[in-house]
């Protein structure tokens, strides 16, 4: 077995106990781009186990990497590992062609990606007055509210008793 570009393996000569790859392949490659949530400053590493079985190849292995995703509060940039431990690919009929892994890596890939993010448990988020960060600054825009609510008077108001 030989690679013929970024995952893929030309199936000629793949011994019994199969061969075990190892690489990696960028998020342009995979054709996963960055969006206003998301960037792809680390690879992706594989480690793949190619073994033929009866009817074609078994493809088993690991991926891993780490995405950086905004905080869903202050949208800061948080830093994730990824893995996918189980992956499993099975191609029939492979034996002498090119067998192209980028598809299944690819949607491996998408569905880790975090779909929620927060860069600390407690973040305090942006304030939605002034747009600071309220972990990294204590602004004083909720003091203000609470001061110039119209309602801010009926704390200290009683009906009178009448009699
Ligand atoms: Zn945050
Ligand atoms: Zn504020």
């Amino acid at each position: 077995m030989r690679a013929t570009g970024p995952l893929s393996f030309h199936i000629v000569d793949l011994p019994s106990a199969g061969v075990t790859v190892r690489g990696e392949i960028t998020f342009a490659q995979l054709e996963i781009p960055p969006d206003g949530l998301f960037s792809f400053p680390h690879p992706v590493h594989y480690e793949l186990h190619v073994t033929p079985v009866q009817d074609g190849v078994l493809v088993r292995g690991a991926l891993r990497s780490a995405v950086v995703r905004l905080c869903d509060r202050c949208l800061d940039p948080c830093e994730r590992p990824l893995a996918v431990t189980d992956v499993c690919y099975h191609l029939e009929h492979v034996d002498g062609k090119v067998i192209h892994l980028t598809e299944g890596v690819r949607e491996d890939i998408l569905l880790v990606l975090p779909s929620a993010c927060l860069c600390r448990e407690d973040c305090r988020g942006l304030c939605p007055t002034c747009g600071e960060n309220r972990n990294r600054t204590r602004c004083t825009c909720e003091q203000a509210e609470v001061d110039a609510s119209p309602w801010g008077g009926l704390d200290s108001w009683r009906p009178p008793l009448d009699g």
